[in-house]
């Protein structure tokens, strides 16, 4: 079948699931005159095997909570491709979660692990359980019984799942106690996890580290320097803050930071004390970020998203969706001149086309926020080896991945006229090597 046959063929039996949809049109469209080089992938119907999971696990999680009153959630594993390497990919615990997400991410997930240079399939798994509003001990029953039903179906070798939103370290820690338990062995299943207990330096920072370098990457092709430019910030999670907290680093000035109820505006760039407040907030006290506005007396747009205001860079680190095509015209229009997204598919379709059409920096998440996974991938290889590596040695790899990451999108995207049109560029360069993989192991 033909790309585009594909593509409706899919929309006819996915009717429900928008977001997959989504992210499937995007890399179809892009890598079609690739694929149409190649008339031996249309022989193995390569496409189709590509676009539609490997497999989908979906489960009930039973747990009881402070009340004792029993809960029961849905639970999921979308074990996509594994052309390359195991399956890899994070757990997304949000009220918002379903089938037609937890797919599109993980197909997202397999072109990202591509990119990395690293062996990673990919993956991704998650519940409707939202971590908010909850108790440590209630967190700690629900994640052991998440993975009292996942853990047949993962292991070092086959399936390593990581955090994504409201899974962070404390997460990751229980679900990896509880595996460990029940799998009876020690070789580190779970990435994002404690230093203590076989963890990799950088991994919380690896994300929000990852887009700055990724960022640096693009600046560079039109000599531009980070220091005093203005970024805006969606979210004040784990990507969030550490972006916030490379720039602040690199002498950029941070305006904004947002939750699922708000947006902070502080013009003069938050301080390294700000900063250290939100992580405080968010990560100890699990507070909103209307609290910092109280606390620190600064602008508070309610119900609002950061992007009305005056900026140079946008880098969206909070959900999917959460720039769309008036967003990408309001930023545009106040000067914006580079997009870098931690999140993954944060700009609508209409988003990205005006980014394109306008010719600014554009980067993709699946380039510039591949830098979480990365170090995922050198905490596998550090697992494996029984090995701890210092923080600058892991700091050092990364730079180099994301300059790696990077040079492909460059190779595969610039245009006649020099521009770099990264979708491309990153949608190419992941699937090929995919491609090629799935193509040499035969049709399984
Ligand atoms: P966190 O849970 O640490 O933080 C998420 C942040 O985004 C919070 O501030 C949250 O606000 C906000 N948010 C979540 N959902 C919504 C929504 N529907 N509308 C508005 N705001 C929302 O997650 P991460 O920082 O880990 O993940 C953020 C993004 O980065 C996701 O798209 C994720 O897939 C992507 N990503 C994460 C990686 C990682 O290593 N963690 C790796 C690569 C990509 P609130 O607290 O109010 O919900």
């Amino acid at each position: 079948m033909k790309a585009s046959e594909v593509l409706n063929d899919l929309r006819r039996r996915f009717p429900n699931e928008p977001e997959y949809l989504q992210a499937v049109e995007e890399v179809l469209t892009t890598i079609e005159d690739a694929y149409n080089e190649h008339p031996e992938f249309e022989r193995y119907n390569l496409i189709e095997r590509l676009c539609i999971p490997d497999r989908i696990l979906s489960f009930r999680v039973s747990w009881v909570d402070d009340k004792g009153q029993v809960q029961n959630n849905m639970g999921y594993r979308i074990q996509h491709n594994n052309a390359i390497g195991p399956y890899k990919g994070g757990i997304r615990f949000h009220s918002s979660v379903n089938q037609s997400i937890l797919k599109f991410l993980a197909f997202e997930q397999t072109f990202k692990n591509s990119l990395t240079t690293l062996a990673m399939g990919g993956a991704k798994g998650g519940s409707d359980f939202s971590p908010k509003g909850k108790s440590d001990m209630e967190v700690m029953r629900f994640c052991q019984a998440f993975v009292a039903e996942l853990w047949r179906q993962i292991g070092p070798d086959t399936d390593v799942p990581a955090g994504d939103i409201g899974v962070g370290g404390r997460e990751v820690g229980y679900m990896y106690g509880m595996y460990k338990k029940l799998a009876r062995e020690n070789t580190g299943t779970f990435t994002g996890k404690g230093l203590e207990f076989g963890g990799s330096r950088v991994r919380p920072e690896a994300t929000g580290y990852g887009n700055v370098y990724f960022l640096l990457n693009m600046l560079a092709t039109r000599g531009i320097d980070i220091k005093g430019k203005t970024v805006a910030i969606s979210g004040s999670g784990n990507v969030a803050t550490y972006t916030a907290d490379k720039l602040l680093q690199l002498g950029a000035k941070v305006v904004t930071m947002s939750d699922s109820n708000g947006t902070i505006y502080v013009p003069e760039g938050l301080t390294r004390e700000q900063l250290d407040y939100i992580f405080k907030l968010k990560n100890f006290y699990r507070g909103r970020i209307r609290e910092f506005a109280e606390e620190y007396g600064c602008e508070y747009f309610e119900g609002e998203r950061p992007w009305k205001v005056k900026c140079d860079i946008a880098m969206p680190s909070a959900t999917q969706n959460e720039i769309d095509g008036d967003d990408a015209r309001m930023l545009l229009a106040n000067g914006c001149f580079a997009v870098s997204e931690g999140a993954n598919m944060p700009s609508t379709p209409e988003a990205v086309h005006a980014f394109l059409d306008a010719h600014i920096l554009y980067a993709p998440g699946k380039a510039a926020n591949a830098g979480g996974v990365s170090v995922s991938g050198l905490e596998m290889a550090q697992n494996s080896q029984k090995l701890v590596w210092s923080a600058e040695e892991v700091d050092a790899k990364l730079r180099s991945i994301m300059a790696d990451i990077h040079e492909q999108c460059r190779k595969y995207g610039q245009e006649e006229s020099g521009y770099i049109n990264y979708v491309k560029g990153a949608n190419v360069a992941g699937f090929m090597k995919v491609a090629n993989a799935m193509m040499a192991q035969g049709i399984l």
